[in-house]
């Protein structure tokens, strides 16, 4: 909290607070002082000075001095805490989710250089090249440091708490995990977390995890494949397949299928070949929910217990993945 505190008294200008609430001020001797009458106490000569490089005031005739903090405390008879809350309420950002998802999405993307874990990671499942990583905006959330690089910036904890980017106890919900942005209409509505450890593998933030990945740029193909995790999504698009699309789980949302089924297309529907057969199973009644709205449909038969990322892992390549697209059926 100390630290918080710190950030939040400096990132708040006193003479800009004093402003806003009509003081009138003067320059008074060196360029970071400024002199007018005190609002602590009634008076005639101006005798309240405001230095603006420290963030501090004092007043000759009352003899008050101190931060903003203290300052408000002062002026609107509140307690330490009460004028804390009043100020965070004051200089709160904007709170449209999409903008604090942005600003995390970028703090996780700065954070992928500096653990080689990460890293090592995405190159286990065949992520590579650098381009993609920065077109996707693909990032790594350490734990433990989000919580503070946004209270810094006048984020409210409730409000991080809403959007479930922090839990119950006020710890960052996305911990070790590669971390993908999910966007709506250019807007990033979700993300999309993969633990690099063993433990609860995929987990988004709570709320839709929004339409089909990067659909605008596919939306005008004639011929889409759609697969049913980010990593397939990704090695397709390093191997120069951009005509794909990911619908994050076998199970399609309202806004996923209505995308797909937008206008005449043909999809090609890659998802895994699991041992269970639970990828071909929704495969097929995708196929079938979709021809009943006139969208052609062809199944792409990866091998046996295959995606498409491990098809590419194990040394697949767009050759070949190029044939499976041909010999696709309906
Ligand atoms: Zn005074």
């Amino acid at each position: 909290m100390g630290k918080d505190l710190e950030n939040f008294k400096q990132r708040l200008s006193l003479l800009d607070y004093l402003q806003q609430q009509n003081w009138v001020a003067r320059p008074a001797g060196h360029g970071h002082e400024f002199v007018g009458l005190c609002p602590l106490h009634q008076e005639i000569r101006p005798s309240f000075y405001v230095n603006a490089r420290k963030n501090l005031f004092y007043c000759h005739g009352c003899g008050q001095g101190g931060d903003l903090l203290r300052f408000v405390q002062l002026s609107r008879h509140l307690s330490f805490r009460q004028s804390l809350a009043y100020l965070e309420q004051q200089s709160a950002p904007p709170t449209d989710p999409a903008d604090v998802l942005e600003q995390v999405a970028t703090f996780y993307q700065q954070q992928l250089d500096r653990y080689p874990e990460a890293l090592c990671y995405l190159k286990q499942r065949g992520l590579h090249d650098p381009a993609l990583i920065r077109e996707l905006r693909i990032g790594y959330a350490p734990g433990g440091s989000l919580r503070r690089h946004l209270t810094a910036q006048g984020y409210s904890f409730d409000l991080l708490q809403r959007l479930g980017l922090l839990n119950s106890k006020g710890h960052d919900a996305f911990y070790q995990r590669v971390v993908f942005p999910c966007c709506r209409g250019g807007r990033i509505v979700n993300l999309y977390g993969r633990s690099i450890g063993v433990a609860f593998a995929h987990r988004f933030l709570p709320g839709s995890k929004g339409g089909l990945y990067t659909w605008e740029q596919v939306q005008y193909c004639p011929e889409v494949i759609l697969v049913e995790g980010l990593f397939d999504y990704a090695v397709l698009w390093q191997a120069g397949f951009r005509h794909v699309t990911c619908s994050l789980g076998t199970h399609l949302n309202a806004c996923q299928f209505q995308q797909l089924c937008d206008r005449p297309r043909t999809i090609y529907l890659t998802f895994d070949v699991d041992a269970n057969g639970s990828g071909q199973q929704a495969s097929q009644q995708l196929a079938h929910r979709l021809q009943a709205q006139g969208i052609a449909t062809r199944h792409v038969l990866l091998p046996d217990g295959q995606d498409p990322n491990s098809f590419f892992v194990q040394g697949g390549d767009a050759q070949q993945f190029r044939s499976l697209l041909e010999a696709a059926q309906p």
